[in-house]
Parts: structure tokens; C-alpha cells; sequence
């Protein structure tokens, strides 16, 4: 006997899956500025025509590569985008440098990509990826992402 494949979604996920899917508006996937702090380090931030400020690390970047590739990885994994690898017990850890890139470009005016220093390219990260995705507090809890919501 399996339960697998039998899938019991919760009204409240049900709400925030309809919500993932409505298209959001044209104000809140224009960027005004992008500044990708390269030099330091930190990440990307970017202010959207809504007045919205949204921010991401090069971590959670890296790790949500919206690539076709990075996407299969996470679905077999079961993360989320943005959501590190789980750590393998090792003798004698290697040690892996914290994720930054080369440099990052536009793509024509819908999306942004990045030349990390691992090599990888192939992630397009759409405004509307990043928007969905925004790492600012509020929008965190908006999503259930927040700690001490049920996981
Ligand atoms: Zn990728
Ligand atoms: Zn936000």
C-alpha cells in the first residue's frame, strides 16, 4: 500500500498556489533600479515602479537558478528555489566558496543573468521570477516562508 500521489492541500495552500499563478501587475515587474553589488558581495537589489524594494543574496540567486537544469535538481530534491543543498557528512569538508558571479547582464528587457564564478550561466532570472521571489520580510511572511509559520 502507497499513499504516494495522494496529495492533501490545505485551503491556505490552495489560496497561495492561486495567488503564485495570477499574473501580477505590469508595475510590479518594472524595474526602476537594478544594482547588483557585485563588490560587495551581497547581492542583488532592485526598486520596482510600485515603489517596492526588493533585495536577494547571491546565495539564495545560485540556488534558485530558474535553468531547466537547476530546476530538475531542486524538483528530485525536493527544495525550493533558493533553498541550499543539503550538506553531505564528509571526513574532511571541502571547502566551497560562497556563491558570487563574474559579472550579470540584462536580457533584452524581461530578465537578468548571471555569470557565476562555478561557471554556470544558463539561468534567466525574469522580473516576474524575482518579484515572485522577493526576500524582503513582509513579502516572506506574505508567502509562509517565515519562521515559526508550518513548514
Ligand atoms: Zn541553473
Ligand atoms: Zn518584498
Amino acid at each position: 500500500m502507497s499513499h504516494e500521489g495522494i496529495r492533501i492541500q490545505s485551503e491556505e495552500e490552495r489560496a497561495r498556489d492561486e495567488e503564485a499563478q495570477r499574473p501580477l501587475p505590469r508595475i510590479a515587474i518594472t524595474p526602476e533600479k537594478v544594482r547588483v553589488l557585485l563588490t560587495e558581495g551581497k547581492g542583488l537589489e532592485i526598486d520596482w515602479s510600485d515603489g517596492h524594494r526588493s533585495a536577494w543574496s547571491f546565495a539564495w540567486l545560485r540556488n534558485a537558478c530558474p535553468c531547466a537544469t537547476c530546476n530538475d535538481e531542486r524538483s528530485q530534491q525536493g527544495r525550493k528555489p533558493g533553498q541550499p543543498k543539503p550538506r553531505v557528512a564528509e571526513l574532511l569538508p571541502m571547502y566551497t566558496a560562497p556563491a558570487k558571479p563574474a559579472s550579470a547582464q540584462a536580457v533584452g528587457r524581461y530578465a537578468l543573468q548571471f555569470n557565476w564564478l562555478d561557471g554556470h550561466t544558463a539561468g534567466i532570472y525574469s522580473w516576474d521570477f524575482l518579484r515572485r521571489h522577493c526576500q524582503c520580510t513582509e513579502c516572506r511572511f506574505e508567502r509562509g516562508e517565515t519562521a515559526g509559520a508550518p513548514n
